[in-house]
């Protein structure tokens, strides 16, 4: 983009603020991901662990191993989103330290010809309007409970473990890449008030540690027999994030002072991280944007151009989006069935997995489509 577009990036933490900060996310990204990434000459991630698996258990019992197409990754967005900071700014992209408020968009639209809200789950600026059908909830369905830790020995195949414990939660425990080398990743999301939701008055890293121990050994025995008892601890006093998340889809675009804001990430779609797409999905909005822009790059940026953008990426969000919002109840019947088959033929168990790499297969085996 930096070559076709003179771009300024409004950021209010700098890489070494980024770097030295809380943990953000689980951040996977399955290979259309990556390939994006590799397209647009981002910094790669072939550092990272390979996550060539999916490993899936219904409560106590595994029942698969799903292979995904190709390699997955996941490193630390503190670490990630350092590099691509100085990466961008080593090739003249602009960049400016501020804290944007929406106040602010109306002065910014005088001075620039579009602006993009990629402000996070912690926005929208831009007054995007939500779309209902795609925001049936208005709490958080999940709690939850990550922390990067030492001290774990990965499963076998390398891959992703996926834990279900029916109308309680789920377990992901994730290899990725942190500053201080390879990481396990123990995932926490709970059904809130149910056994897992076990997190409340944590204070300190130890807290976190500890109450992360004994889930596992209440709950998730496999797990707690690979913890090295000598070196299982958090990364780092920062590696551990509370959070929960209401989901909701906005459309992605608005007028602001006669400029056009687009959305794209999490300030406009924004999801529960079950089943790990947030970033997914951001990449994809991310390319479609940019091709968007490419195509009316001649012709005035108005309102017209947010409906050419939101046209093409609506059928994907709202496929991520359905599949993702009905992962957090509870699992149809046929799914069910699906998992089952799952246990005894490779091929179904290797097409469940790809759901991950290819929403659009996901909503289809659930909905039909
Ligand atoms: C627990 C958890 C696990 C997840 N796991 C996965 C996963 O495995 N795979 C996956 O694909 N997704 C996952 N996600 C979702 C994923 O992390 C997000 O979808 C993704 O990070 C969104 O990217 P973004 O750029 O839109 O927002 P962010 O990553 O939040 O970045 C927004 C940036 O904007 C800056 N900012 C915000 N407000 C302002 C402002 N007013 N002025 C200036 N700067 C501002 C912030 O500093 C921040 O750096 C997970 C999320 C959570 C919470």
């Amino acid at each position: 983009m930096k070559n076709d577009f003179d771009v300024t990036i409004l950021h209010y933490e700098d890489p070494s603020e980024i770097r030295s900060g809380r943990i953000r996310s689980t951040q996977v990204h399955f290979h259309p991901a990556l390939d994006r990434e590799r397209r647009f000459r981002m910094p790669d991630q072939d550092d990272a662990p390979p996550i060539k698996t999916i490993h899936f258990s219904l409560g106590p019992q595994k029942l698969f191993i799903g292979r995904l197409t190709h390699a997955a990754a996941s490193v630390d967005q503190r670490l990630a989103f350092a590099r691509v900071m100085e990466d961008l700014e080593r090739q003249g992209v602009t960049f400016r330290k501020t804290r944007v408020t929406p106040d602010d968009l109306n002065e910014l639209a005088g001075s620039y010809e579009l602006l993009i809200d990629a402000s996070g789950k912690s926005g929208p600026l831009a007054p995007f309007p939500v779309e209902p059908e795609l925001t049936p909830f208005q709490t958080p369905q999940r709690k939850c409970a990550v922390g990067y830790f030492k001290g774990v020995a990965p499963v076998r195949p390398e891959g992703v473990s996926i834990t279900v414990v029916p109308g309680v939660g789920e377990m992901f425990e994730i290899p990725a890449l942190s500053e201080s080398g390879p990481v396990t990743v123990l995932f926490v999301e709970a059904v809130p008030e149910g056994a897992l939701d076990a997190f409340k008055g944590v204070k300190t890293p130890q807290d976190f540690q500890n109450r992360m121990e004994s889930i596992l050994k209440e709950s998730f025995p496999d797990i707690f027999g690979r913890l090295d008892p000598g070196q299982f601890s958090l990364a780092d006093e920062q590696a551990y994030l509370l959070t929960a998340i209401t989901p909701v889809v906005r459309r992605p675009y608005a007028m602001r002072n006669g400029t056009l804001v687009l959305g794209c990430g999490d300030s406009a779609i924004l999801a529960d991280p079950i089943t790990g797409q947030g970033c997914n999905t951001a990449s994809y909005c991310a390319d479609r944007l940019y091709e968007t822009l490419l195509e009316r790059r001649d012709s005035p940026w108005d309102e017209t151009v947010g409906a050419d953008y939101w046209n093409r990426v609506r059928t994907y969000v709202k496929e991520v989006t359905e599949w993702t919002n009905a992962m957090t109840g509870p699992l149809p019947g046929h799914v069910v069935n699906m998992l089952m088959q799952a246990a005894a033929d490779q091929s179904a168990a290797d097409k469940i997995v790809h759901w991950f790499e290819a929403p659009s297969t996901a909503h289809a085996a659930l909905f039909g489509t």
